[in-house]
């Protein structure tokens, strides 16, 4: 078995859409990134990078390849759920947090779990997906940023 670990960061900003988990969720704003900035889905792919021994998401989609723009991160979850396949590797479970002040993501977690258990091969209860705010302090607290975080667990199939 091996463990990883992973982390992202992206701005909230106007005029973009608001992806999270792979779920569109009603919001004034996005978050600001190459791909559709599913903050979640690149702590998660980080994650299961970090496990195998791979290089980092950057490394395998690098933001300066036009083919990468405005992606769904879902699609680069599926890449890396080939380079899993690839390695010889399942996922055991994925335990995420989501740091949120604004929306409330509560109502979109279960969506969220519906749509990514199938594409990481796993039983939604093999995947954990919590929400939390930063008590309205730092960048995140005052609604500038969404940040998430994510530990894998994988083995050889
Ligand atoms: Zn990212």
């Amino acid at each position: 078995m091996r463990i990883g670990t992973g982390y992202d960061l992206h701005k909230l900003v106007e005029d973009r859409a608001l992806i999270l988990g792979g779920v569109k969720i009603p919001y004034e704003k996005g978050l600001l990134g190459h791909s559709d900035a599913d903050v979640l889905i690149h702590a998660i792919i980080d994650s299961l990078l970090g496990a195998m021994g791979e290089k980092d998401i950057g490394t395998h989609f690098p933001d300066t390849d036009e083919s990468f723009k405005n992606i769904s991160s879902a699609l680069l979850l599926q890449k890396t759920m080939q380079i899993m396949q690839n390695n010889g590797y399942k996922i055991v479970n994925v335990d995420s947090n989501i740091i949120c002040q604004k929306p409330k993501l509560m109502p979109y977690i279960g969506k969220m779990k519906e749509k990514l258990a199938p594409l990481l091969n796993i039983d939604e209860s093999a995947l954990s997906i919590k929400a939390k705010t930063n008590e309205g302090v730092d960048a995140i607290g005052l609604g500038e940023a969404i940040a998430a975080q994510c530990v894998c667990l994988i083995e050889k199939v």
